[in-house]
């Protein structure tokens, strides 16, 4: 099934439209205007960020009845021939599937001749990183000697893999992924006027699940509006609609790891499932749930930005509950989980014995935080010996310097390490140090 109409429905048809890419719609409408367009451009950017839809607009605005302009009328037999993808002269080619010498020899001999309806031909080749290096080294030639009435736009999600020759020869912009802001907004927008009727902390869902992409975004809303019925469709909806993972789940996972306590990570995870939560889902959304909470105590205005003041703030909260170093780790911790994943026969087991292991680290690591000042100040007093020291004589020696360098050690107790291989190999001595100590938690343990 192809979700695809709304985006196609809500298309940006002038540049102003673009949403997001402000950096890159000012100044082609600048060369539009002063009629200084490049006859080749780069397009980088993740997908669904907007370069078809501008590049679109870059072969309209050249060709509509009111050129030069940097407003395209829409109107005109141009406009309306290039909206509607018909137009002989603006070629769309998907590098992917095109991607021969024999492919751009072809596109080469074609170049040569005039346009037949429009006033310039227009080549816009999607994923360009895809050509074989003969066909790069074949499109070369053309870009190094375009004829006038040609113009051409890459586009790619891979710039890196474009040849460094071929992007000399290109004026290159770089598309931005939308801000989960940007993304409500246009989303809001979109909604009403579809009267699509649903909540803002169901936009919020359907924004973060993009990614980023303006055209996911819009393909997210059209299916969970072909699901719901004619209520307001609620977060819950789309969650499981989209089949994501709650935030009020990763929320309690993250705080029974957080409160050093075992037995309040096994009845989570056992709440969770009986409601019917995946746990591989529940293991790869909460990576992502640590890293957010990275964000909002690395860069807390960014957060609030992406996330929403109120979000961003329940972020806050729960960060602080542990030390910083730990949120780092956690991440890490559930991205090897996570790789794991399809090796793993048994997924809840993983989670849990991934989430237990945190649990004993955030005490860990917890000691090692408190630990830490004493030996700092231990390091800034003892310059302040120094003076009285040099009296007797002028520098210290290497021995003593050694000493000044080195700090002091005994304060700090070793790491609390407990690599996911030993516990699965101790496995029977959990178990069985629950049985004795725990009623309620054994039958759970018993299941996996
Ligand atoms: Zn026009």
């Amino acid at each position: 099934m192809s979700y695809l109409a709304l985006y196609r429905k809500y298309r940006s048809q002038t540049f102003d439209e673009v949403m997001g890419q402000r950096h890159v719609t000012q100044t082609l409408k600048n060369a539009l205007r002063t009629g200084k367009v490049a006859h080749a451009y780069l397009f980088c950017g993740p997908r669904g960020t907007g370069k078809t839809t501008t590049a679109r607009l870059i072969a309209k605005a050249l060709n509509c009845d009111a050129a030069p302009t940097d407003n395209p009328c829409n109107k005109c037999e141009p406009c309306i021939r290039i909206t509607e993808g018909r137009s002989m002269d603006v070629i769309e080619i998907d590098a992917a599937s095109n991607r021969g010498i024999d492919d751009i020899k072809e596109l080469r001999e074609q170049v040569r001749y005039a346009p037949t309806q429009e006033r310039y031909k227009c080549y816009i080749i999607d994923e360009v990183h895809q050509l074989s290096a003969d066909a790069f080294n074949a499109l070369l030639k053309t870009l190094e000697e375009p004829p006038p009435h040609v113009y051409f736009i890459l586009a790619t999600t891979e710039a890196h893999r474009v040849p460094k020759t071929i992007v000399s020869r290109c004026q290159r912009f770089d598309f931005r992924t939308a801000t989960v802001q940007d993304l409500m907004q246009n989303l809001r927008r979109v909604a009403s006027a579809e009267g699509i009727k649903i909540s803002e902390e169901a936009l919020w869902v359907i924004a973060r699940a993009a990614n980023g992409g303006w055209r996911d975004s819009l393909s997210l809303l059209e299916q969970v509006a072909a699901y719901s019925s004619d209520e307001e469709i609620s977060a819950q909806e789309v969650n499981a609609i989209l089949g994501s993972v709650e935030l009020p789940a990763l929320f309690a996972l993250a705080d029974a790891v957080a409160s050093r306590n075992p037995g309040e990570v096994f009845l989570t995870i056992d709440r969770l499932v009986s409601e019917g939560k995946e746990p591989r889902r529940l293991l790869t959304a909460l990576g992502g749930h640590f890293r957010d909470l990275m964000l909002t105590i690395a860069a807390y205005e960014h957060a609030v930005e992406r996330f929403g003041p109120e979000l961003a703030a329940q972020y806050r909260e729960q960060a602080q509950k542990v030390p910083p170093k730990f949120l780092l780790h956690a991440a890490e911790t559930l991205q090897t989980a996570e790789s794991q994943l399809k090796w793993s026969a048994d997924h809840r087991l993983l989670l849990e014995l991934t989430l237990l292991k945190l649990a004993y680290e955030v005490d860990g690591r917890g000691q090692e935080q408190q630990t830490a000042p004493p030996a700092v100040r231990t390091q800034q007093e003892a310059p302040s010996a120094k003076p009285a020291a040099s009296k007797i004589e002028p520098r210290p020696s290497v021995e003593q310097t050694k000493a000044l360098e080195k700090p002091p050690q005994t304060t700090v107790r070793p790491q609390q390490r407990i690599s996911l291989e030993a516990v699965l190999a101790r496995w029977h001595e959990v178990r069985e140090l629950v049985r004795q100590n725990s009623k309620s938690l054994y039958p759970l343990l018993e299941r996996t």
